[in-house]
């Protein structure tokens, strides 16, 4: 049987990063996209294969189409087929939306829905070819709720939801499911700006008691991703720990 695979973006550090450990120690071929932090991307990768596990790191900026384009094409040469994209790589800011400039909000989106868009178009001829493969999106409770001092952000992540819907409806008929991952607040480089004090509040708001793991919102990927979620299209799934209902 041929070996299951995924490509996740983003999957250098965070939440990307220990999805990539979790399908490899599930049997994927993974392919491990990463842009900017390289040594952290192959010394995972790395570790992984000494592992005894099958991964391809890749570099791509996903707000580039160009290169989008040749990290699918070098993944389908290696792996020959693709099941799923996890469109994961993602950047925050926060401020005034007052004091947010047009390139700002361009960076943003560029990244966050225009990544999405990319890696979409590209993977698509093979998974309508095949009538099969899945995508899978990240998105924010942010998405669903909308941050102060975050409005790019939210506004971003709203979209890839919104996304996820439409796009969804239009491959059902091609058997091609597509799903969002809507995470709470998880610990990741991405909330380093955080003081104590905004870790202590955030935890006391969480019904559940605690932020969320990278490991928790990899379970859910797991879970769309599977055989189980068969019958999931056009969803949003929040790990968040009853932060937002
Ligand atoms: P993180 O630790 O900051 O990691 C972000 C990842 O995105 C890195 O691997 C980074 O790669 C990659 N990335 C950024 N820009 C890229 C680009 N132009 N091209 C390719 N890769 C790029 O963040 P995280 O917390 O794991 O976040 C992962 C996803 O979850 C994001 O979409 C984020 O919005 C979403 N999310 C996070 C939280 C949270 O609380 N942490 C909550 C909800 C949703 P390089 O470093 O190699 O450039």
């Amino acid at each position: 049987m041929q070996q299951k695979s995924i490509l996740i973006t983003g999957a250098s550090r965070g939440i990307g990063a220990e999805t990539a450990r979790l399908f490899a120690r599930e049997g994927y071929a993974v392919a491990l996209n990463y842009n900017r932090s390289e040594k952290q991307a192959l010394a995972l990768a790395h570790q992984l294969q000494e592992e005894g596990y099958r991964v391809l790191p890749v570099r791509a900026d996903v707000s580039d189409p160009v290169q989008v384009q040749k990290m699918v094409d070098i993944v389908l040469e290696n792996f020959c087929q693709l099941d799923t994209l996890l469109c994961n790589a993602g950047v925050g800011a926060q401020g005034l939306f007052t004091d947010l400039t047009y390139d700002a909000w361009r960076t943003l989106f560029s990244v966050n829905l225009d990544g999405v868009f990319h890696c979409s178009q590209a993977v698509l001829p093979h998974f309508v070819h095949r009538k099969a493969g899945q995508i899978i999106t990240v998105s924010s409770i942010w998405g669903m709720v909308g941050a102060s001092c975050e409005v790019a952000y939210s506004a971003s992540k709203a979209a890839v939801i919104g996304l996820t819907k439409a796009l969804a409806k239009e491959l059902g008929p091609s058997n091609i499911r597509v799903n969002c991952v809507a995470p709470g607040v998880i610990e990741t480089e991405m909330n380093g700006h955080l003081s104590q004090e905004d870790l202590v509040a955030l935890r006391d708001e969480t019904p559940l008691g605690r932020m969320g793991t990278a490991h928790d919102v990899a379970e859910t990927i797991l879970f769309l991703a599977s055989e189980k979620g068969r019958f999931y299209t056009g969803q949003v799934l929040s790990p968040n720990g009853g932060f937002v209902i």
